[in-house]
């Protein structure tokens, strides 16, 4: 049964509304004094304005490296949501919590804060190591500057879960993805002198189905791992603008495109092949008519990918916490990608409450999966503590 403490605390937690355009630093003081209250030091590390804060903590020996329970403090939005309830107030009906952030995913967190007087009172041998992060549902912004930490410590994590909803199935698995912006400039001139201009929309055009034939040479030939539902990376054109009026020979098209991949594949050897497309094939033909003309390709985001081997020791010891012995991976992106690639911690995605709730109106958690969470740590429990 889900015990009262950890239904107060997720009612605390769901009451900051920790949209990510918003500030989250009254959670993050909230959970600070809660902590103080229990004689645990937290480190913060602000954004550039100071108006949003990542929360990192050590429960036990801090010379020694624990295991890091993550999670991000931030939720999306409800604007334009038809929510039956206050999303930022906890409603308990039909043995589920209602409330923005009670799958993602501020129950594992509040899960975690309401358990850690117990951990004490058991004396921790392995220490814990807290990290709540800000604007996580914008691109995993915040994390990395907490990352950036890691290098400095004298002790890191030896492994980390993140608590991202899954319904305490084990993920060793995430794609990675890569965003781009593109500006192809043109020449313009009257539609009539078509030749003597370079087209943008039309070179645009060529670089869009350039991507798609990567595409669909990826789906045939792989690499494809089966674990995924989609088995291989998928590259994908998802916004276009360009052009005057039809009488001109377009200046100007901007178009973006992502690709999503999957541990077997190098992005850095996709990235370089659509650049060298671009830069060998297209460019030359556009500059023979101007020299102004040409191709930008920014990349404006990059996610890393999660891909822990399925022997790795987080690996089996999170799924004798799960109580399970299978794992999977998933579609959506988590900050554990950064952890294993940039901190170079071990880590899996394992929490309570499911994705299909999550950034949804009228999202929940079951109490079934609240109770779930508290097994999963009572377990860490046993092997972490003195008693
Ligand atoms: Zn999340």
């Amino acid at each position: 049964m889900a015990t009262p403490a950890s239904i107060d605390m997720i009612e605390r937690l769901i009451g900051f509304d920790t949209t990510s355009r918003e500030s989250n630093l009254e959670l993050i003081s909230y959970v600070r004094e809660y902590l103080a209250g229990l004689g645990v030091e937290s480190m913060l590390v602000h954004n550039a304005e100071g108006t949003k804060a990542n929360l990192y903590a050590t429960v036990g020996d801090q010379d020694k490296p624990g295991i890091m329970l993550s999670g991000h403090t931030d939720v999306v939005p409800v604007d334009g949501q038809p929510w039956d309830t206050d999303p930022f107030k906890v409603v308990e009906k039909d043995g589920k919590l209602y409330g923005r952030g009670t799958s993602d995913m501020k129950s594992f967190i509040a899960i975690t804060l309401a358990k850690l007087p117990e951990f004490q009172a058991r004396g921790l041998e392995t220490p814990l190591h807290l990290a709540f992060s800000y604007d996580e549902e914008i691109g995993c912004i915040g994390v990395r500057t907490l990352i950036a930490k890691f290098a400095d410590m004298p002790i890191k994590p030896a492994m980390c879960i993140v608590g991202e909803p899954t319904s305490m199935q084990v993920i060793t698995g995430h794609k990675g993805k890569r965003s781009y912006q593109v500006r192809v400039r043109g020449f313009e001139a009257h539609s009539s002198l078509a030749p003597r201009g370079v087209n943008a929309i039309e070179f645009a055009a060529r670089l869009i189905a350039k991507l798609r034939d990567i595409a669909e040479r990826i789906q045939d030939e792989g690499p494809h791992d089966e674990l995924y539902d989609v088995t291989h990376t998928t590259v994908h054109t998802g916004v276009i603008s360009g052009g005057t009026q039809l009488n001109i020979v377009p200046l100007d098209c901007r178009f973006e495109f992502e690709f999503r991949y999957i541990g077997d594949q190098d992005p850095d050897a996709l990235e370089t092949e659509i650049r060298d497309y671009a830069a060998n094939e297209l460019e030359p033909a556009m500059k023979a008519i101007h020299p102004d003309a040409g191709i930008t390709i920014d990349c404006v985001n990059h996610m890393p990918g999660l891909d822990m081997n399925a022997n790795d020791e987080v690996v089996t010891f999170v799924k004798s916490l799960a109580g399970r012995n299978d794992h999977a991976k998933v579609a959506f992106g988590t900050e554990a990608g950064l952890f294993q690639t940039r901190a170079g911690i071990p880590t899996v995605v394992c929490g309570p409450g499911s994705i299909d709730q999550a950034h949804k109106p009228n999202e929940f958690i079951t109490l079934e999966q609240v109770s779930a969470a508290e097994t999963f740590l009572d377990r860490l429990m046993d092997r972490v503590c003195e008693a």
